[in-house]
């Protein structure tokens, strides 16, 4: 681990347990639930809280072997202009998103199916091309929108060659 890395953990810690409302570090979102040690304690990153989302993946790819590195991290990624979905009801989202963000997506599952591309590379690409995507994570390769009622995630997968793609969109009020 960097020293920056180690740095920005520390503080990171400090302004949790100050009790500072902030999203969660690992993914971004407005997830954590007020009282800090009611949240997932971090496997990856001691003594800090991720969400129970996030508890619960980190837990799935300790299982696969394969952990969201630190510098994947939402916390740590380089600040992103306000672009988004959340204004936008998911139906529509999801015009944008069929028309023009998959297009762009499938090149870059295609990348990282080759197994010699950088996650972190691809990830920022992703960002880039669709401004308003919240989240992109590896394994498995999947993209998550916040929309004005809810969240899109969409899962990306192969079946003899060819790429297919699952959308879920979960309302908030179910
Ligand atoms: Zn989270």
């Amino acid at each position: 681990m960097t020293e920056a890395l180690q740095k920005a953990l520390l503080d990171l810690k400090a302004r949790q347990e100050a009790g500072e409302q902030m999203p969660c570090p690992r993914c971004g979102r407005k997830t954590m639930k007020p009282i800090l040690h009611t949240n997932a304690l971090s496997r990856h990153a001691d003594g800090i809280y991720v969400c129970d989302d996030c508890g619960t993946a980190e837990a799935m790819l300790v299982f696969m072997q394969n952990p969201l590195p630190l510098e994947c991290w939402a916390l740590f990624q380089e600040e992103r202009g306000t672009t988004d979905f959340k204004a936008v009801i998911g139906e529509e989202a999801l015009k944008v998103i069929r028309a023009e963000h998959l297009p762009r997506l499938f090149p870059l599952f295609e990348q990282w199916k080759t197994g010699v591309a950088d996650f972190r590379a691809l990830r920022t690409q992703a960002l880039k091309e669709c401004p308003e995507l919240t989240q992109l994570w590896a394994e498995p390769f999947q993209a998550l929108y916040e929309v004005a009622d809810g969240e899109i995630m969409i899962r990306f997968r192969t079946t003899a060659g060819k790429i297919e793609v699952a959308i879920d969109h979960l309302t908030k009020n179910k």
